[in-house]
């Protein structure tokens, strides 16, 4: 059966992967469990906790033993969540052997319908925002058991997590996927400061890089592998290699884990953009995009140290809207203040307000050209202006042209793509040394 499971956790502790963790390990003596899926849902969502993430996992259980396993997951998500929190509203998706095999039947045009609906479950929960009664109509056509607590909102996560897995259960490289390991905490430390070898982190890093991503920030001099927050993990090792990732796992000296976990997941994929072919012109909040566009005016820095400047959209999306570089995006915010007016960018990131908060830019074409006032041909002095729509003129030669010249100006950066560093990253963009073999990428900047 699959399982999947969201919305346990608040900000003040608990994290849905741990209780997977912990299930994962408790359900194994009725069954197998293979590796479970971390889904980084859309990271616009108001109501997420940190990084929108849900999880789910698939265990080989006797028919029989279904009920049994059904109330050990309802037990323990009673007695994990943070239930005393106005906006930890879990949800639990079961789907059964029955259900799993109505829609695993090979053939059936139901059955591909079946199969296109959860993909289509989870593909909008990642880019776009869905109502609970999506996720209540979805699980009662496919007569999916669940279970929630209080508002039920995470059935929503759980239902796509659930997808995400049956979907690449069929077919495993339909979605791009990456790992994470995660180790926890032992309980009598969770709210405490987590002891972590800095310079084991270094190495770890140094050993594996780039199988392994976003462990540390290089420019920043930060390690980012764990979080701040009093919840049960102690760090996470992303990468695409797990033979990478535990390598450098045992390099890592830490306090004693609890536990550890490996997920499948798809973290650092950019599964969340949209691209303005499929945006058809119109932009919503809470949705993230890749639009291409025209530098409209030069960037410049506002109160508190962003960065922003006005994008003129390419023919059919028609407007203007600001892309921003916040102040958390450091060195990122150098590249933005190289724009000039006319450069032809393509921005990534989410939308909010008319503004797009920048995760990557691409410098398609600079623009290299300015026009100035002519130089007089006899003594190779400025021009001045001869008056509005006159031409120019140099008075001491009595020279005229009716022309402004076009002059070539050196730029200080280089086309191609751009990444805020580590530290500003969200869960599921692509760090762009991951994108470095896709095809037709081009020019890029890594921030290390
Ligand atoms: P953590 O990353 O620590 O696990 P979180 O950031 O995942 O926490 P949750 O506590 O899971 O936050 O809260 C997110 C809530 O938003 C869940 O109830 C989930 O079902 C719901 N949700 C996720 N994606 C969407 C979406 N696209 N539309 C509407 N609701 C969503």
């Amino acid at each position: 059966m699959i399982i999947g499971i969201d919305d346990t956790d608040s900000k003040n502790g608990m994290c849905t992967t741990y209780l997977c963790a912990v299930l994962v390990d408790e359900l194994r003596k009725y069954g197998e469990v293979l590796t479970p899926r971390l889904v980084r849902l859309n990271p616009c969502i108001p109501f997420k906790t940190r990084g929108n993430g849900a999880v789910s996992f698939e265990l080989t259980v006797a028919t029989r033993k279904e009920e049994t396993v059904k109330e050990v997951v309802k037990s323990r998500v009673g007695e994990f969540s943070e239930l005393q929190e106005e906006e930890t509203n879990p949800g639990v998706v079961f789907i059964g052997d029955t259900a799993l095999r109505a829609i695993s039947r090979r053939g059936s045009d139901k059955r591909n319908e079946h199969i296109s609906k959860l993909k289509n479950f989870y593909e909008t929960a990642v880019r776009d925002v869905l109502k609970i009664e999506h996720a209540y109509t979805l699980l009662s056509e496919l007569h999916f058991d669940y279970f929630g607590l209080k508002k039920k909102r995470g059935l929503i996560g759980a239902l796509a997590a659930a997808s995400f897995l049956l979907v690449q259960k069929r077919d495993p490289n339909y979605y791009e996927f990456t790992y994470e390991l995660i180790a926890y905490r032992r309980k009598e430390r969770w709210g405490t400061s987590r002891v972590i070898e800095d310079k084991s982190v270094w190495n770890a890093d140094e050993a594996t890089y780039p199988l392994t991503w976003d462990t540390v920030d290089l420019a920043n001099k930060k390690l980012v592998l764990a979080p701040h927050s009093p919840c049960p993990v102690l760090f996470g090792i992303r990468g695409d290699s797990v033979d990478a990732i535990y390598k450098a796992y045992k390099l890592i000296q830490a306090e004693p884990a609890e536990r550890e976990m490996l997920f499948v997941t798809n973290q650092g994929t950019d599964s969340h953009l949209i691209t303005d072919e499929e945006a058809k012109g119109a932009l919503h909040d809470h949705h993230s995009y890749i639009l291409d566009g025209m530098v409209e005016s030069n960037p410049r820095t506002i109160e508190g140290g962003h960065v922003v400047f006005a994008l003129e959209f390419a023919e059919n999306t028609g407007g203007r809207i600001e892309c921003m570089a916040y102040e958390p995006t450091k060195g990122f915010r150098d590249i933005i203040r190289n724009l000039r007016i006319g450069d032809e960018v393509t921005v990534y990131g989410s939308f909010k307000n008319r503004t797009i908060n920048l995760e990557k830019i691409k410098l398609r074409k600079l623009n290299v050209e300015a026009l100035s006032n002519p130089k007089c041909a006899k003594c190779g002095k400025r021009m001045e202006s001869a008056g509005r729509s006159q031409g120019y003129r140099c008075k001491r030669c009595k020279t005229y042209s009716s022309e402004k010249e076009v002059q070539i100006v050196d730029r200080e950066i280089d086309e191609g793509l751009y990444e805020v560093p580590p530290v500003a990253r969200r869960h599921i963009s692509e760090p762009l040394i991951r994108a470095r073999k896709q095809e037709g990428i081009g020019n890029i900047h890594p921030s290390r």
